[in-house]
Formats: C-alpha cells, sequence, structure tokens
C-alpha cells in the first residue's frame, strides 16, 4: 500500500471514475480506471465531462437487446426497495436517489413467453422497461394523502436522468406511446390497469395533477436532459472501446 496510489484513487473518483476504494492497492478496478481515463483523455473529453459521460446507471445493468418503452412506476412501498420489488422492475430508486438493479435484466423482457421477466405491467411487459420510485405505501390519490412515504423531489430528478438515459441507450424517441407512466397505460396504449395512480399526483409539487399532466412533465424534463452535452458525451463513452488490460 503506498499513499502515492492511493492518492491516485482519490483524482480518479473526482474525474467520475471508479477505481474501487482509496486503499492505496493497485488492482484491477484501479487499473482500468487510469485506462479509461487515458481513453477518455484521448478522445479530448474534458474533466467536467468525464463525471457526467459516465452515467449513472452501471454500463453492465444495460443488456445490448432491443426494447420499446419505458414505463416509470411507483412500489406503493416504503423508501428502500424490497425484495418485491426488485423482482418487478429493472431499476429502483430510493428516497435519496440510490439506484437497485432488479433481478431480471431488461433484456428478460424482450420476450415474456418463458414467464421469466419484471412484470410491472398488465398485458404490457414485452418489450418494456420498468423502472420505479421506491415510496407511495398507504398514499389515497382522493383526497391526496401521499402517506408515510412521500416521492420525493430528489428520486424525480434522477427518474428523468435514469430515462434520458435509457432512452439514450436503446434509442427510444420520447414520445407518450414510449415514455410514460403506468397511469397513462390505459389510455394512451388501450391495456386495462385496473386504476394504477402512478403517476397522476406527485408529492413534492401539487401543482401537477393528472396522468397526461405528470407525464408531459416527465417527457418534458427527459428531452431537456438528453439535449444537454452530458448524455451527448455519453455516447462517447459507449462507443469508445477500451483496451483490456494486459497482464
Ligand atoms: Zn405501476
Amino acid at each position: 500500500m503506498t499513499d502515492r496510489t492511493s492518492e491516485l484513487q482519490t483524482r480518479l473518483r473526482a474525474l467520475g471514475l471508479d477505481p474501487g476504494p482509496s486503499d492505496g492497492i493497485y488492482g484491477p478496478l484501479t487499473e482500468e480506471a487510469v485506462f479509461d481515463a487515458l481513453d477518455l483523455w484521448e478522445a479530448g473529453v474534458a474533466a467536467p465531462v468525464i463525471e457526467a459521460a459516465k452515467g449513472i446507471i452501471p454500463s453492465e445493468w444495460l443488456p445490448e437487446c432491443s426494447m420499446q418503452r419505458i414505463i416509470c412506476h411507483w412500489t406503493a412501498g416504503a423508501w428502500k426497495a424490497n425484495s418485491s420489488d426488485v423482482a418487478h422492475y429493472h431499476i429502483i430508486i430510493e428516497d435519496d436517489g440510490r439506484l437497485v438493479r432488479g433481478s431480471y435484466s431488461i433484456k428478460d423482457n424482450v420476450n415474456t413467453g418463458d414467464g421469466r421477466y419484471a412484470a410491472h405491467t398488465k398485458s404490457c411487459n414485452t418489450g418494456s422497461i420498468g423502472v420505479s420510485l421506491a415510496c407511495m405505501a398507504d398514499a389515497i390519490e382522493n383526497p391526496f394523502n401521499a402517506g408515510k412515504y412521500p416521492m420525493t423531489a430528489k428520486q424525480w430528478e434522477i427518474l428523468s436522468t435514469v430515462v434520458a438515459e435509457l432512452c439514450n441507450f436503446y434509442g427510444i424517441k420520447v414520445k407518450p406511446e414510449t415514455v410514460l407512466s403506468h397511469a397513462e397505460v390505459e389510455k394512451t396504449l388501450g391495456k386495462p390497469q385496473a386504476g394504477k395512480w402512478d403517476y397522476t399526483r406527485l408529492a413534492f409539487d401539487p401543482t401537477t395533477v393528472g396522468a397526461k399532466e405528470c407525464g408531459d412533465k416527465l417527457r418534458d424534463e427527459v428531452t431537456q436532459k438528453l439535449s444537454m452535452p452530458m448524455v451527448a458525451a455519453a455516447e462517447v463513452e459507449t462507443t469508445a472501446s477500451p483496451e483490456p488490460p494486459t497482464a
């Protein structure tokens, strides 16, 4: 262990790269992060962009496959993902914005005939990525009561970033039929959903009411994020293919 190596790890992390913990040990993660830094430097990506270019969804959560749409939910549970949540959604966003990976891969929803897929939306799971905010247990729509675990502004903020990254990676255009909340599925896609109201209310924003209003707000914010250089720069990261380190 050396102080120089832990300083290197700290500086790599400040660039948004993942060298593992600052333990002073020059292991495979640290070595990979050094190669990542060189790749980005050679590609001319300026340091402040690197952090954003990494994206917030770990790349191993994003298998190459063809997906048609992203459906956004809440879990109707507490602020932390539980075992039922991970069985039903691909990505869960907790109250502080932390991402939790579901037990089924996004690719499991390409074909749902085998019964092994994230079942998040009735009759509409094929080709659908399910993202969910961990919140809204015992909430009541009318008169609105968000319950003990209201949706946080942080969750909503992270949601639009996650959806923008998914749109970018899977080439999904932002339209009411392709980026929507569960509450919009019945009307927009014609698949009955037994009164699901995620989202017709936003606990942190009482001025936005209604499925279309909440969905439009989400789509506007996703579109805005897709136009920012950070998401465009993510393409640099995915197209650059780092040389595997030689042993
Ligand atoms: Zn739902």
